[in-house]
């Protein structure tokens, strides 16, 4: 069912728990561009689904990291969605899932949140463990201390999810009585397969400028998240 921006609104003052699953339309508010938009801007006919997966990783170091670093975006600041999520916590039960691994629902304020594809912030090196900070990494990929490769903590496409990271997002999912998907073409698994682990009886709402595939009912409004979130 199509419903308004006001009505949207209304259905998230009205809930007291609220799971939300947010992708990259969240943070273009923010300036950060969907990566698949850097696509043939920095290497040529290279797909980003092997410039972000862990072949690339292992066989073209080089490449990957080149790559990698021009998804970061220090300048980026967390928008009014971002600030509306983290802010609803003092008063709702509130859980954030993001497909971004841009971290800024963390700059936001955002703690229950899992990111489930993991955040650029957070670096490690592949051969002794040890965490890096990403001030480093953007300097070499090489560590310092014992001259492994350096990799942010990101899902790569070829690599696995880590069991936690699954079950705790299953877990704030079946939690809500309002599930709101928020800013993604939710096409990605198994970030989409987080609905069916709803409540039998939550309501779920769609804000996002496309409709997007989903069984069952919901409500959709067809708009920027920031058209709802700078109203909540
Ligand atoms: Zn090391």
């Amino acid at each position: 069912m199509e419903i308004t921006v006001d009505q949207a609104v209304k259905m998230i003052q009205q809930s007291k728990k609220i799971t939300f699953l947010t992708g990259a339309g969240v943070s273009t508010p923010s300036g950060v561009p969907d990566y698949r938009s850097l696509q043939g801007v920095y290497h040529g006919l290279e797909e980003p689904e092997y410039l972000l997966s862990s072949e690339c990783l292992i066989r073209e170091p080089e490449k990957f990291y080149q790559f990698v670093k021009h998804l970061y975006h220090e300048e980026a600041r967390p928008n009014i969605i971002h600030q509306a999520m983290a802010e609803m916590e003092n008063t709702k039960d509130i859980w954030v899932i993001s497909q971004n691994i841009d971290g800024l629902h963390e700059t936001a304020g955002s703690r229950h949140l899992v990111n489930f594809h993991g955040s650029l912030y957070d670096c490690y090196c592949r051969k002794c463990q040890q965490a890096v900070a990403w001030t480093d990494y953007l300097q070499s990929d090489t560590h310092k201390d014992c001259g492994g490769q350096i990799r942010p903590n990101i899902v790569l496409y070829g690599e696995g999810f880590e069991d936690a990271v699954i079950q705790q997002a299953i877990t704030a999912v079946g939690n809500a009585e309002l599930v709101v998907i928020v800013g993604t073409s939710f096409q990605v698994h198994p970030f989409c397969d987080l609905i069916y682990e709803k409540r039998r009886d939550a309501k779920v709402l769609v804000i996002n400028q496309t409709p997007i595939p989903l069984a069952g009912e919901y409500s959709f409004v067809q708009a920027n998240g920031t058209a709802v979130f700078e109203k909540v």
